[in-house]
C-alpha cells in the first residue's frame, strides 16, 4: 500500500500546468489531458470537455460526487486530474476497483494511456472470470481480482486496447482471446486465436461475435443476453442521443462496420459497454431502436 502512494504521489498531475478552464475547486486538471473521455462519463457532473480536453466545471460538494470525481481521477490514463490540497481520501478509494456496474458485471477502471484510455471490464463468473481488454497494471488492481476469484479468459476486443494484458496474464496464467484479423507483432503470442465470422461460444453464457470494421478482426463480447462489451465497435453518443460508430476513426472497413452493426439487431442486449465513449442501458426495445439509428447515422 505504502509503494503504491508513493507511486500515485510522483505521477500526479501538476499544479504548475493547471488549465485556466478549471473553475474553482480543489480538483483540476492539467494541461496533458489526451480528452480520452473516461472523466466525461464516470463523473458527468463534474468533469466537461472545454475546448478539446476536460475541465472541472463544477466542484464535487456531496460524498457521492467526490466519490466519483476520485474514481475519475484514479482511472485517467495520464495521470491529468489533481487535488491542488493532494487529497488524502483519494489513494483509499482505489480498493473500490473493479467497480460494480450491475450483476457481477465490473468496471475495472486504471484506464491505461497504451490503449488511449479505453474501458475495460471484469465479470466474475463462478470460476469462468472474464477480463475484457486491458486496464493498467496495479499490483493492488490485481489483488483485487484475485479476491475475486482471479482472471480464467482475457478477450480482446481488437488489437489496440490489449494495455498489460501480458502482465495479467503473467500474473493469472489466463487464456487471452483474439481474432486472427488482429494479430500483429505485439498480440501474435495470445494463446487462443479465433478464426472466421461466426458466432464462438465461450461458455454457457457468453459469445464472442466477430464484427470487422473498426479493425479486420474486431469481436463484441455478449453475456447472458444482456451485455454487449463493443471495444471501439461502437458507444453512445450524448449529442446525437443514440449509438454510433467511430465513422471517423474506421482503420479498416466502412462497409464492413456498417454490416458488423447491422449483424447485431439478431441478437438481444440491454447494456452497451464499449472501450471509448459512453456506456449505455435500456431496455431492449430502446437498445434496438438506438442501434438502426446508429445504422442509418453510420449510412449518411
Ligand atoms: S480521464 Fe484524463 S485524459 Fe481522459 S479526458 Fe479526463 S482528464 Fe483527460
Amino acid at each position: 500500500m505504502r509503494s503504491y502512494k508513493i507511486k500515485l504521489r510522483k505521477n500526479m498531475a501538476k499544479q504548475q500546468n493547471i488549465r485556466p478552464e478549471n473553475i474553482k475547486s480543489d480538483f483540476f486538471v492539467d494541461s496533458t489531458c489526451i480528452d480520452c473521455g473516461t472523466c466525461y462519463w464516470m463523473a458527468p457532473s463534474i468533469f466537461k470537455r472545454v475546448g478539446n480536453m476536460s475541465a472541472v466545471y463544477k466542484d464535487p460538494v456531496t460524498d457521492l460526487e467526490f466519490q466519483k470525481s476520485a474514481e475519475a481521477l484514479l482511472s485517467c490514463p495520464t495521470n491529468s486530474i489533481g487535488t491542488k490540497s493532494f487529497n488524502k481520501k483519494i489513494a483509499p478509494i482505489s480498493k473500490n476497483f473493479p467497480l460494480k456496474i450491475s450483476d457481477n458485471v465490473y468496471h475495472t477502471g486504471f484506464h491505461s494511456e497504451k490503449s488511449y484510455g479505453a474501458a475495460s471490464y471484469f465479470i466474475q463468473d463462478d470460476n469462468e472470470n472474464i477480463l475484457i481488454d486491458s486496464p493498467r497494471y496495479l499490483k493492488k488492481l490485481a489483488n483485487n481480482f484475485k479476491n475475486l476469484g482471479g482472471i480464467k479468459y482475457q478477450i480482446l476486443t481488437h488489437k489496440d486496447d490489449i494495455a498489460d494484458t501480458d502482465r495479467y496474464q503473467a500474473e493469472f496464467k489466463s487464456n487471452r482471446y483474439i481474432h486472427k484479423g488482429d494479430i500483429a507483432e505485439k498480440t501474435k503470442h495470445y494463446e487462443i486465436q479465433l478464426t472466421g465470422n461466426k458466432e464462438i461460444i465461450l461458455n454457457k453464457n457468453t459469445l464472442i461475435i466477430p464484427v470487422p470494421g473498426h479493425t479486420k478482426g474486431s469481436v463484441v463480447i455478449l453475456y447472458k443476453n444482456k451485455f454487449l462489451f463493443t471495444g471501439d465497435h461502437l458507444a453512445f453518443s450524448p449529442k446525437f442521443k443514440h449509438l454510433y460508430g467511430f465513422k471517423n476513426h474506421c482503420w479498416y472497413d466502412l462497409k464492413l462496420l456498417i454490416k458488423s452493426v447491422e449483424k447485431l439487431l439478431d441478437y438481444k442486449f440491454t447494456w452497451i459497454l464499449p472501450g471509448h465513449g459512453h456506456p449505455f442501458s435500456g431496455t431492449y426495445e430502446e437498445v434496438r431502436d438506438s442501434l438502426i439509428k446508429c445504422i442509418n447515422y453510420l449510412k449518411k
